[in-house]
């Protein structure tokens, strides 16, 4: 019985833990981490019941762990449901929940039957989590979310064992007075504390590494344009470094006198060119394409794959496009232009600051040769062919 006393000593700390971990986590925007929280701390309470309120009858002690056991598997089955963007369901669980709880209701006060009731607890519980990993289950598709389902999964076998030994083993020869100081019941004891750590520390882990992606994508994002900033495009070519797929073309682009927008209309003007640019790279880049704004009205794509020919007609598209755009309502000028220098990238290149470096001499010719114009990399530079619209 000292373990036993020892496990219901445990499980509400444990609870308690993670719970107040989850609303940690939560104040970092994480929406699922709030469902957590609201398991693990109903779940922490339900196990106290009995140490909390000893003195208070048993009826009033089991009608409170129920309500608050079938809250923390309410706040379970919503955290999963939000993790895997799944419609919650809210009014259908609820439901669920509380006619579970008027049947708990008649076993606890009516029929006075433990067995009926934990029985029925069980049932109810798992059967929330059941439903909500049966909706979850095609969207699993990282590791952790798997591990996570898995271990809801497991929580689920190890209720039905559980019941099926109570039901076929302790049942027919004197029910639960048995159960309680057996051996079947420290193991299962035992079994569910592991299992419950387990979920507990998978969803933790889940939520975490949402949390971090979600700050690490943040620091790699430029916020007015929503492309790649600086570190964002380094981190991207360092990817495709590192599956020896960074060949292609390096494009660098810098809008034309772009000062005169700024005095003329003011700054908020300058902003919309430029998520205007940022706009038009999205859409005309090849798949498999990134750009990044480098600072200021400058803005770097890597097309892999492209040679220097095929990056000068990927330049000159979006240079057509940029300046056929009339821009009189936004810009106060009629029309706007921009510069483009290319180069080639090929794998066993040492650096692709040195290509980048390449590209910057060729835009800087781009815009000494008088602007609004593509050229290639080389000694010197050459202009990358293009039809030339009349202005
Ligand atoms: P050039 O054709 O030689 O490129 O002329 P330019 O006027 O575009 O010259 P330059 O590229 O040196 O000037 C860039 C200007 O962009 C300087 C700065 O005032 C402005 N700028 C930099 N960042 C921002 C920004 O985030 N928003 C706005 N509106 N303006 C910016
Ligand atoms: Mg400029
Ligand atoms: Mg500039």
């Amino acid at each position: 019985m000292g373990f036993a006393v020892n496990f219901a000593f445990m499980l509400p700390v444990m609870m308690l833990t993670f719970g107040c971990t989850f609303l940690v986590v939560a104040r970092f925007g994480s929406r699922e981490a709030r469902h957590w929280a609201l398991g693990f701390l109903s779940a922490a309470v339900a196990f106290a019941v009995p140490m909390l309120f000893s003195h208070a009858p048993i009826p009033l002690q089991a009608m409170s762990a129920e309500a608050l056991f079938l809250l923390a598997f309410y706040g379970y089955s919503g955290a999963l449901l939000a993790r895997f963007r799944r419609p919650p369901s809210i009014r259908l669980r609820a439901i669920f929940c509380a006619v579970a709880y008027a049947g708990l209701a008649y076993a606890v006060l009516v029929l006075q039957s433990l067995p009926a009731e934990l029985m029925l607890s069980d049932i109810a519980c798992s059967a929330l989590l059941i439903f909500a990993i049966g909706a979850c289950v095609h969207e699993a598709r990282q590791p952790i979310d798997r591990i996570l389902l898995g271990v809801a999964s497991l929580i689920v076998v190890e209720t039905i064992v559980r019941n099926v030994v109570l039901l076929a083993v302790f049942a027919p020869e004197g029910g639960l007075e048995s159960f309680g100081d057996s051996t079947y019941a420290f193991v299962m004891q035992a079994g569910a504390s592991v299992i419950a750590l387990l979920f507990a520390l998978s969803a933790l882990a889940a939520t975490t590494l949402d949390t971090v992606a979600q700050y690490r994508d943040a620091a790699e994002r430029d916020s007015l344009t929503g492309l790649l900033n600086r570190r964002g495009f380094e981190e991207a070519a360092r990817r495709l470094r590192v599956r020896g797929a960074l060949h292609g073309a390096v494009i660098l682009c810098d809008i034309d006198h772009f000062k005169r927008i700024n005095d003329l209309m003011g700054h908020a003007a300058g902003d919309a060119v430029i998520a205007g640019l940022a706009d038009l790279l999205r859409q005309r880049l090849p798949a498999g394409a990134f750009a990044a704004r480098f600072g200021g009205e400058e803005f770097v794509a890597f097309v892999p794959g492209a040679t220097l020919a095929d990056g000068g007609k990927f330049a000159n598209a979006i240079r057509l496009a940029f300046s056929a755009a009339d821009r009189t309502e936004v810009a106060g000028v009629g029309k706007i232009t921009a510069s483009f220098g290319v180069a080639a990238v090929a794998s066993g290149d040492p650096s692709l600051s040195d290509n980048i470096g390449r590209a910057d001499a060729a835009l800087y010719a781009a815009k000494d040769a008088g602007r609004n114009r593509v050229m290639l990399e080389g000694t010197p530079a050459r202009e990358a062919p293009a039809i030339h619209v009349a202005s």
